[in-house]
């Protein structure tokens, strides 16, 4: 998230992590297009975004981490990603570029219109994910 939020900038990067429909665990990676390629807003690409969603139902998945990027202001989301968060079971991955040495990444909860910060613990893998039982 953090290479493709780098290799975007200055515009916003966005794009999903996939994982097994109930299980929020986080495991395909799939970055997206940001079909407004702005440096202040971003917008998935409507056809992407309908053959992806698609695609996780039939595989059974869902869209675990959904995260985007700010390019000069913090990892927090704005009135606009507030608005547009349809999904409550996810976490909505916040990376700010604005740095360019250090990036900041935080995750949230978006319900009703009401943000909820959560910690990140940040792994190298998932080694049961290939034994789910
Ligand atoms: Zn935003």
């Amino acid at each position: 998230m953090v290479a493709h939020a780098r290799a975007d900038h200055p515009d916003e990067a966005c794009g999903i992590i996939a994982g097994p429909e109930g299980s929020d665990r986080p495991l395909r990676h799939v970055p997206m297009i940001n079909a407004e390629r702005s440096p202040t807003f971003y917008r998935f690409d409507s056809g992407e975004q309908l053959r992806l969603w698609r695609a996780m139902e039939a595989a059974d998945e869902a869209p675990v981490v959904i995260y985007h990027s700010h390019t000069a202001t913090e990892a927090y989301p704005s009135r606009t990603d507030v608005s547009f968060a349809s999904e409550p079971d996810a976490h909505y991955v916040l990376i700010s570029t604005r740095d360019p040495e250090a990036h900041e990444l935080r995750s949230y909860r978006i319900v009703d219109g009401v943000v909820t910060e959560e910690p990140v613990d940040v792994v190298p893998s998932y080694p049961y994910a290939q034994n789910p039982n």
